[in-house]
């Protein structure tokens, strides 16, 4: 996986955050165009969020390699500066590797952003110290090595380890400090050399550091810019499921459609363990002036209470209510046959009745009630559920017809 997709998949931190204040941090950092590498806001706790444990692993790792590196270094010691081989047995086994390990241990433990960069630098640091207190001991030719050592370290934290930028400019600033005060101090090295080895570890600094800004600066860059995509990516996605789900759902009650019924039927007949199925077909009686009485407005809202309360009285997953047309409503019963389904119809009509909403426009002024037709099929379904549908249909109207307010199948 490259980097910018790594980035992308981490960026779950996304998914509850607010994309368009986001998008306008990420905007307002590129226009800044600004030296300083730290983000705006939330922008930076994103960051950290997506890139932070892999950062630890990565810092930890370099680390563990990094020690190992300095220990081997241990036979250098014993060729070039036998004079103080055992202070640099005591010194490299004795305080840096018990002392890093402990950072690195804690390196492990995926610490906070600051902690983490303090912990890698402590690192370095004693590292660093430890070499120019064996300078300082040593008082063989060879002993100016050392200034070898310390530009290795450099390098090594700067460029390979990556520190955060600021850090790494701690990291250089407190080892030339360190190296100017050792020069100093030295009684023996010659002033053209101290002079040289200044200008040339403050070289390295400099231009380690130059490349480690360029470098965190392309990393953010990047980082912004698989962002943006995904942000894209997810807005489009969120988009894609509202109106997914604003198609196959009757915006009015709340539940599906009859796009989602065809889809749903369709289903059910390619499934091979269903073996009989039963409809319902409702209909509001006398609606129409219902609704001249009371206006739409009421009309609308005797809709919904009478979708809730139809809701109330059937198996919850198991059955599909939906919205078929107007005021007719559909209940698909899987694995019911004619004669469950016809109580469930007539537990719907009372049901309805006893929301005990007037209808003072009915031409025997009364309540609001429903008529239901029943039908059902069984295995191999050879009529099809259209004609299942048809048959509830047909049934509906003969309830219409024998007076409404009642069940026919
Ligand atoms: P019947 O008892 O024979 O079913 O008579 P009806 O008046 O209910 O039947 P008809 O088909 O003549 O009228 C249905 C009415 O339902 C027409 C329309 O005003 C109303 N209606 C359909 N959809 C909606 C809706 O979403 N909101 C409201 N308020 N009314 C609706
Ligand atoms: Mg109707
Ligand atoms: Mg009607």
């Amino acid at each position: 996986m490259n980097t910018h997709g790594a980035y992308i998949s981490e960026a779950e931190s996304l998914r509850f955050a607010d994309k368009d204040g986001i998008e306008s941090l990420i905007q307002q950092w590129f226009r800044s165009d600004s030296l300083g590498l730290t983000f705006p806001g939330v922008l930076e706790d994103l960051f950290e969020t997506d890139t932070g444990r892999r950062r630890a692993n990565r810092l930890y790792l370099r680390g563990t390699a990094a020690l190992l590196f300095y220990l081997v270094f241990l036979l250098a010691d014993y060729y070039m500066v036998p004079d103080i081989f055992r202070s640099a047995l005591v010194v490299r086994f004795g305080i840096v590797l018990p002392l890093s390990i402990v950072a690195i241990l804690y390196l492990s433990r995926n610490p906070s952003p600051f902690k983490r960069e303090v912990a890698t630098v402590f690192i370095f640091l004693i590292a660093v110290l430890s070499l120019i207190y064996l300078f300082f001991i040593s008082r063989h030719q060879y002993a100016s090595s050392y200034h070898l050592g310390l530009i290795l370290i450099l390098v090594f934290a700067n460029q390979v380890t990556r520190l955060r930028f600021y850090y790494a400019l701690a990291l250089s600033f407190l080892t030339l400090a360190a190296y100017c005060i050792f020069l100093l101090l030295h009684p023996l090295i010659p002033g053209g050399i101290k002079i040289h080895n200044t200008l040339f570890l403050g070289a390295t600094a400099v231009m380690s550091l130059i490349s480690n800004y360029s470098l965190e600066k392309e990393i953010r860059i990047n980082y912004l810019l698989a962002l943006q995509e995904k942000i894209k990516i997810l807005d489009l996605s969120d988009r894609n499921k509202l109106l997914h789900e604003i198609s196959r759902i009757d915006p009015l009650t709340g539940i599906p459609n009859r796009r989602h019924l065809e889809i749903y039927l369709d289903t059910l007949q390619q499934s091979s363990s269903l073996n009989r199925l039963a409809i319902i077909l409702i209909d509001l009686d006398f609606f129409k002036k219902y609704n001249d009485y009371y206006g739409h407005q009421q009309g609308d809202n005797c809709l919904q209470k009478v979708v809730s309360g139809i809701k109330q009285e059937l198996r919850n997953g198991a059955d599909l209510f939906a919205r078929y047309g107007g005021e007719e409503f559909i209940v698909v019963l899987p694995d019911l046959g004619i004669h469950e389904a016809r109580s469930v119809a007539l537990r719907l009509c009372e049901r309805t009745e006893k929301l005990a909403m007037p209808h003072e426009a009915a031409p025997a002024p009364g309540l609001v009630t429903i008529s239901c037709g029943v039908a059902s099929a069984e295995r191999p379904f050879s009529a099809g559920f259209k004609d299942l549908v048809r048959r509830a249909d047909q049934a509906m109207y003969r309830a219409k017809s024998e007076g409404r307010n009642r069940v026919m199948e």
